[in-house]
């Protein structure tokens, strides 16, 4: 990777740097993230620290470390707080100017492998971004993205990562009393989409240029210097893969706005998301998706929808005719159906236990999806071989009698162990998400404890977490910004 200006500066064991993007960012110091404690935080308390995560990233972190660095009760030595500032489409509406109303960059780390990380605080108070918002965040809400970003990391799906949650002490009000916390995130950038759609809004070409400069140097550092267009397709590459991740999974984002989704292609911004249960494509959970854009079938043409607005703002580093440069971008756009569609049918063929490629896979994979409506997501792919027990999942079964035969005869010997190896048995399921949340807000972390466990070994079969939620749990509707 090309050495970036940028101080070096110590940070517990490891390293942070500078944010090698100040230019570009509305740089303010943060008021409250001073020595001593703080109106924000006045009794932190550690909710959870993730050790393998602070080992991995040369951290080491004590608890007090954590427990008064990522409250804002006192800085990491040398670390110099800024919040971003970004544009984005909100549910298809343009925002010129959002930025992190509640997040604050401490810097970044470089860990023992080399590879470099911005740590953020979420919900450490206001910034110039805030606008109404109090710029804090509640202990449930944080612990839901600890929870999901940590399940997602144990499955492999590219994320953000969880380092801690530190209670505030502090009440904050929502539409009740909530104690207040702050999530301490690890990524590997926060740059966004809608990053360059703030500059490109702006009309500053040299920036969105300087910008791509830099995303290519930090995420991309196989691609030659300047070749914008690689640099559009391999974002369109990641992207397209991390949905149909999503997909395999069941996941469900809640809030695909333009600045929740990474240049790097990690998912990011875990708000209002959970994981579908039955098979249903249109399942939305967000409580403010009242159209459903972000219904879980829907997830795919959002994607290009994203992705078009990224190339947009690419465009005027495309090619010096504007004309020439808009059917460039448009050629590269025209291929993210096909290209999802091919990383798709590679995650199904994974759950389906397949081996190698046919070329009925993917019919295979859809015929399933007509088949299986209501059928429980997660365990439909768990007991695709043992028919006793995939029968129940099933509110009609007719189809998969058709489907069933023709799925043994190309999946063959050996299935049931790729099986199990392909598919979770445990999902954060949103009652056990729910009962772990709000115990934790009442000050039990018992059931969060266990539930992250469990999800953290999400091939180990773990009965009271593999169960679908019981049927008086009803609809599940999830809150964001909260
Ligand atoms: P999110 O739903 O986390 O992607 O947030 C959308 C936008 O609202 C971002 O610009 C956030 O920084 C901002 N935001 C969310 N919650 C708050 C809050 N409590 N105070 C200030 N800004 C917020
Ligand atoms: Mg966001």
């Amino acid at each position: 990777m090309r050495d970036l200006p940028g101080s070096r500066i110590s940070f517990g064991k490891g390293t942070i740097h500078d944010h090698r993007l100040r230019p570009f960012l509305c740089a303010r110091p943060a008021r409250h993230l001073s020595a001593g404690r703080t109106r924000c935080s006045p009794a932190p308390k550690l909710l959870v620290l993730n050790r393998p995560l602070s080992t991995s990233l040369g951290l080491d972190l004590t608890e007090a470390e954590a427990r008064d660095w990522f409250s804002g009760a006192s800085l990491p030595p040398g670390a110099d707080p800024i919040a971003q500032a970004y544009a984005g489409h909100q549910f298809g509406g343009f925002s010129p100017q959002l930025g992190d109303g509640r997040a604050h960059l401490l810097g970044e780390v470089v860990a023992p492998d080399g590879r470099r990380f911005d740590i953020q605080l979420k919900g450490s108070g206001k910034t110039p971004f805030s606008r109404g918002g109090d710029g804090k965040a509640a202990v449930g809400p944080m612990l839901r993205e600890y929870l999901v970003s940590e399940f997602m990391a144990a499955m492999g799906v590219p994320t953000t990562r969880s380092l801690a949650v530190v209670a505030t002490g502090e009440e904050i009000w929502r539409e009740t009393k909530l104690p207040g916390a702050v999530l301490a995130r690890v990524a590997a950038s926060h740059l966004r989409v809608g990053t360059f759609q703030f500059f490109a809004a702006r009309g500053e070409t040299d920036k969105v240029k300087a910008l791509a400069d830099h995303a290519i140097a930090r995420h991309y550092p196989e691609l030659a210097d300047g070749d914008y267009l690689a640099f559009l397709d391999a974002v369109i590459a990641r992207q397209a893969k991390l949905i149909a991740d999503w997909m395999g999974l069941g996941f469900i984002h809640g809030v695909m706005n333009t600045d929740n989704m990474a240049i790097s292609g990690e998912t990011i911004d875990y708000g209002p998301c959970a994981f579908m249960e039955g098979y249903a494509p249109g399942t939305v959970f967000s409580s403010i998706d009242s159209q459903g854009r972000y219904a879980y079938a829907n997830q795919p043409l959002i994607l290009g929808w994203n992705l078009a607005r990224l190339a947009e703002t690419l465009v005027p580093l495309l090619d010096p005719s504007q004309e020439k440069a808009v059917e460039i971008a448009n050629d590269r756009l025209g291929s993210i159906a096909g290209r999802y569609r091919a990383d798709w049918v590679s995650v199904m063929r994974g759950k389906l236990g397949l081996i190698g490629e046919d070329g009925d896979d993917a019919a295979l994979a859809d015929d399933l999806l007509a088949a299986m409506e209501g059928a429980d997501w997660t365990l439909t792919f768990r007991r695709l071989s043992d028919e006793a027990a995939l029968r129940p999942l099933f509110p009609d079964f007719t189809r998969m009698e058709a489907w069933l035969p023709r799925w043994r005869a190309r999946a063959g010997e050996g299935v049931a162990g790729r099986l199990a190896m392909a598919s979770p048995a445990v999902i954060p399921r949103n009652h056990k998400v729910e009962e772990a949340l709000s115990a934790a807000t009442g000050g039990d972390l018992a059931p969060f404890n266990a539930l992250l466990a469990a999800i953290q070994n999400p091939y180990t079969e773990a009965e009271p977490y593999m169960l679908p939620a019981p049927t008086g749990f009803g609809t599940y509707v999830t809150y964001c910004g909260t």
